[in-house]
């Protein structure tokens, strides 16, 4: 079976994929995957064929990998194959990858790895030189918004749904989102010194800061240069992000949005990340006392 380095935009979407392909190798099918004993497992990380690597803290364990190449060279339990799925594996540091050099390359008929990461290029070329590559093509906003339509949100909630990119097919939570949203367009149309740091440590925590900085940044940006709330990819906030586009330039909004953009790529510790939105909030912060 050939390595398989998963990679798109979506770390939800990447997990989707891998459990998708856990379940076609480890379950021998089901009538119903509620009640299937296989794919319940699965889930939860307990199928005896299965080992789900992740970072622990910030890296993956070396040891950790070594593991999974012994647990590789054993004979499945259960299924007809044994499968190792190694999440955010842009984390693997180099003598983990290493040690998987040789079973990534030659796993046998027995073994499937699976790699995933939002960042492929980050990863050592020998890794991915004995992989198949697959890339999940990022949805489009307004498939998404048909999609959530169709499960029969409100037309608001819909859009604020594909605003956010929630996976429709996943448990989200809207009103926490909104929530989040509302504190950081409020802090960054207040642009203190301290709210500013706060909302560095607060965005810090959350998987989708960058992407969600940015959209908010850019929608701010569209109002700030006068275009209607309508083109607005967050309508929802349209009302807070008019309060923001008051007090920043379009022009300046515009480059904080792309700088936000950028810092969703190589961000290993989170102590990196948070310096990395301080700059980011006092620089704007800045530009408004200058304007
Ligand atoms: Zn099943």
């Amino acid at each position: 079976l050939r390595s398989l380095i998963v990679s798109g935009d979506s770390p939800a979407r990447l997990r989707r994929e891998a459990l998708a392909i856990a379940n076609r190798i480890l379950c021998p099918g089901h009538d119903a995957p509620e009640a299937c004993s296989h794919c319940r497992r699965i889930d939860q990380d307990s199928h005896p064929d299965l080992i789900h690597l992740r970072p622990d803290g910030t890296q993956i364990k070396v040891e950790d990998v070594r593991e999974a190449v012994r647990f590789a060279t054993g004979r499945p339990y259960e299924a007809s194959a044994r499968l190792i799925w190694i999440e955010q594996a842009e984390s693997l540091r180099d003598t983990g990858a290493n040690a998987l050099l040789k079973s990534l390359e030659e796993p046998g008929e027995s073994v499937q790895w699976i790699l995933t990461t939002t960042s492929p290029e980050s990863l050592p070329t020998t890794v991915r030189s004995r992989c198949v590559a697959r890339r999940i093509s990022p949805r489009s906003p307004l498939d998404l918004l048909r999609r959530f339509e169709s499960a029969g949100l409100s037309p608001s909630d819909a859009r604020d749904a594909s605003a956010f990119e929630f996976e429709p097919d996943d448990p989200f939570d809207l009103p926490g989102a909104r929530e989040q949203r509302r504190l950081l367009v409020q802090s960054l149309a207040e642009g203190s010194v301290s709210t500013s740091l706060a909302l560095a440590a607060a965005v810090a925590e959350l998987d989708n800061g960058p992407r969600l900085t940015a959209s908010l940044l850019r929608d701010a940006a569209i109002l700030a240069a006068g275009a209607p709330a309508d083109r607005l990819r967050h309508f929802g906030a349209a009302s807070e992000l008019g309060k923001l586009a008051k007090v920043y330039r379009a022009e300046t909004l515009r480059e904080a949005a792309a700088e936000a953009d950028a810092l969703e790529e190589g961000f290993q510790r989170s102590r990196q990340k948070r310096l990395a939105y301080e700059r980011l909030f006092l620089r704007l912060c800045r530009s408004r006392d200058e304007g």
